[in-house]
C-alpha cells in the first residue's frame, strides 16, 4: 500500500514538473484512486473498538458485510497515538518468532531488498527535540519504544563509554514510513525530508 501511495505521488511530481501543475494532483489522483476507496470503506473498523470489543466487533461486522463501507458517519480515535502508548511496566515481552526466510526475513536482508540508499555525507533527517528525552525518559518508561517499532532498526540503544545505554541514530537505514514522527510518546523525534529523495528505491525486475 506504502508503495501504491509513492507511486501516486511520484506520478503527480512527474505531471506537476511537466506541464507546470501544482501537487494537488497527487491528491485529485489519490481520491479518485482504489486506494482511496478501500481506505474509506474500512475507516470505522479500528476506532469502531473505543467502545469496547463486543461493540466494536458488531460495528465493523455491520460496516464490512452489510452496509459495506457506507456507514452515515466516520467514527472517531479516542486520542492521538502517541499518547496511546502505555509504560512498559503494565506489559509483558513480547517474544516474536524467529523469521522463517521464506515470508519473512532478518532487517538486514529486508533492508538490502527495500534498495535503501541515502548519500553518506546528506545532513540528518531526523533529530531529537530534546536529546535527553531517550535516555531519561523512553528507555527506562517506555522500554525504548523507537528501538522496537522502527522498522529499519534506526534506532538502539548501546552501552556509551561508561556503560550507560545512549540512543544511537542509523539514520541511513531509514525506509521512510514516519512511524517514529507519529508514535513517539513525548513527541521528541521529528522526521524531515531527506536530501535529494534519498529512501528506498523502487525498482522493476
Ligand atoms: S521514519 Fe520509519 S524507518 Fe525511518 S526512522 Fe522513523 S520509524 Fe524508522
Amino acid at each position: 500500500m506504502n508503495m501504491q501511495y509513492r507511486m501516486l505521488a511520484a506520478e503527480a511530481a512527474f505531471h506537476a514538473l511537466r506541464e507546470d501543475l501544482s501537487m494537488e494532483t497527487y491528491w485529485d489522483n489519490l481520491k479518485n484512486s482504489w486506494i482511496w476507496e478501500e481506505l474509506y470503506r474500512a475507516r470505522n473498523y479500528r476506532p469502531a473498538f473505543e467502545y469496547g470489543l463486543v461493540p466494536g466487533l458488531a460495528i465493523s461486522a455491520l460496516e464490512h458485510y452489510v452496509l459495506k463501507g457506507k456507514f452515515p458517519f466516520t467514527l472517531k480515535h479516542g486520542k492521538p497515538d502517541h499518547e496511546e502508548t502505555d509504560v512498559a511496566k503494565l506489559h509483558c515481552p513480547i517474544q516474536y518468532p524467529k523469521p522463517d526466510e521464506v515470508l519473512s526475513f532478518d532487517v538486514p536482508t529486508s533492508l538490502h531488498r527495500s534498495n535503501t540508499n541515502h548519500e553518506h555525507d546528506q545532513p540528518a533527517h531526523l533529530h531529537l527535540r530534546d536529546p535527553k528525552i531517550p535516555e531519561v525518559i523512553n528507555l527506562p518508561e517506555y522500554a525504548g519504544p523507537e528501538s522496537r517499532y522502527c522498522p529499519a532498526r534506526v534506532y538502539e540503544y548501546n552501552p556509551d563509554d561508561k556503560g550507560q545505554p545512549k540512543l544511537q541514530i542509523n539514520a541511513q537505514n531509514c525506509l521512510h514510513c514516519k512511524a517514529c514522527d507519529i508514535k513517539d510518546p513525548k513527541q521528541n523525534i521529528e522526521w524531515t525530508v531527506p536530501e535529494g529523495g534519498g529512501g528506498p528505491k523502487y525498482s522493476v525486475m
